[in-house]
């Protein structure tokens, strides 16, 4: 167990800056998500605070003390990688129980035994002891690696995309055990992945990174409802955020925005304080936010609503994407997967501007939300956080 700080860390390969000025706290026992598109810069800053690398700037500190001049082996870090690399020769017993027989970290016998089913039971592989890894399956696989990973009580547990080559149906299964088994695993997590269930399931906070640079700490409700800006807005959520055009227009003391098409006006709720933010903000051009499960839609003309035409219609998995086209813009919203359609039939479409994220459109960085609720969650989290 311990508490990670990574301080103005900068790695460069020769002339190119993988990471630049990386600045993160990860707390004890926490389970810390780095998630970020490829070539982000995640593998590198998990190899930083394995002792894998050695950053050219900066301190990786564990529990206060400094590791940078501390080699992998003395620090006591457990990592898991996409590939699981077991010993095909050697039961899945002797898999797990190689780290204790290595030289650094020799243990008796009756140790060993202990802890291989120790996190055996943990990981609910206790019947598979005996069998080599030809005779396990892939998912089983890794949670034999996992297992490797945690029998020796490590200070930090690295793990680098562990389920990315599993078949949708074993991530999607190995997600929820590791997510109910993590409370067990008495150790500082470091996660990384580019699947967004996976960051938002497993991660206490998630960290989101792009081109070497931190953009967002947050929660999982944090970054999805108040994300910083509209790479992080575009990157948490499947499908992907809607952001269309609009400006502040304002008719007898009442406050719209005015979006999609000239005319089409929407009522900012008062009461969610975004009027005062955007005033405030001095922004008059917005990129404004409308998550697809959020937006409404109707084949029938209805008052109030925008007219488009179907565009598209996707099935993923046990629901639909239905893309309608309003004038030059492409809305995507949820649907369910028997809805009968026809490309470039009429289709109403109502934006839920009481659940909208506004950006600055120059910047890109976020302005507010009107989501009364989504504030009212964070604002509880913040305050169950300061009464831990
Ligand atoms: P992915 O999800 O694709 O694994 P990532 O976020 O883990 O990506 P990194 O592997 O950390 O990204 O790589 C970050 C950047 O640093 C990439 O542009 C990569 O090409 C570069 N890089 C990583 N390792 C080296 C190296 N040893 N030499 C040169 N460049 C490297």
């Amino acid at each position: 167990m311990a508490k990670i700080e990574v301080v103005n860390v900068t790695k460069r390969f020769g002339k190119f800056t993988a990471l630049k000025n990386i600045n993160l706290e990860i707390k004890d026992n926490e389970f810390f998500v780095l998630f970020g598109p490829a070539g982000a810069g995640k593998t590198t800053l998990l190899n930083n605070v394995a002792g894998i690398q050695i950053p050219e700037e900066g301190l990786i500190r564990f529990n206060g003390e400094i590791m940078n001049r501390i080699d992998p082996a003395h620090r006591n870090v457990a990592m898991v990688f996409e590939n699981y690399a077991l010993y095909p020769n050697l039961t899945v017993y002797e898999n797990i129980a190689s780290p204790l027989r290595s030289p650094l970290y020799k243990k008796d016998n009756a140790t060993i035994n202990r802890e291989v089913h120790r996190v055996a039971e943990l990981l609910r592989i206790d019947h598979l002891l005996e069998r080599l890894p030809s005779q396990i399956s892939n998912g089983q696989k890794q949670r034999v690696a996992i297992g490797r990973a945690l029998v020796r009580d490590p200070n930090v547990f690295l793990m680098d995309e562990p389920l990315a080559h599993l078949d949708a149906k074993l991530r999607h299964y190995m997600r929820s055990e590791l997510k109910e088994m993590q409370s067990s695993f008495n150790t500082t997590c470091i996660y990384v992945t580019h699947d967004f269930l996976e960051a938002v399931s497993l991660g206490d906070r998630i960290a989101i990174i792009n081109e070497g640079s931190i953009i967002q700490v947050g929660t999982r409700e944090e970054v999805y409802y108040t994300p910083c800006n509209e790479f992080v807005a575009a990157l948490v959520g499947e499908p992907e955020i809607n952001l269309v055009d609009g400006r502040l227009f304002v008719d007898n003391g009442k406050y719209y925005v005015e979006t999609l098409e000239k005319g089409y006006l929407l009522p900012l709720p008062e009461s969610s304080g975004i009027v005062r933010k955007l005033v405030d903000s001095e922004v008059t051009e917005y990129h404004i936010g409308f998550r697809p499960n959020n937006i409404k839609y109707t084949f029938e003309k209805k008052d109030g609503l925008i007219r488009g035409t179907v565009y598209g219609f996707e099935s993923i998995g046990n629901k639909a994407v239905l893309i309608a086209k309003v004038g030059e813009k492409y809305i995507r919203m949820i649907a369910p997967n028997d809805l009968k359609v026809k490309l470039d039939q009429a289709v109403y479409v109502e934006l839920p501007i009481h659940k909208a994220i506004f950006f600055d459109a120059q910047t890109t960085n976020f302005i507010g939300t009107s989501d009364e609720a989504a504030i009212y969650r964070l604002v509880q989290e913040q305050l169950s956080k300061g009464v831990q």
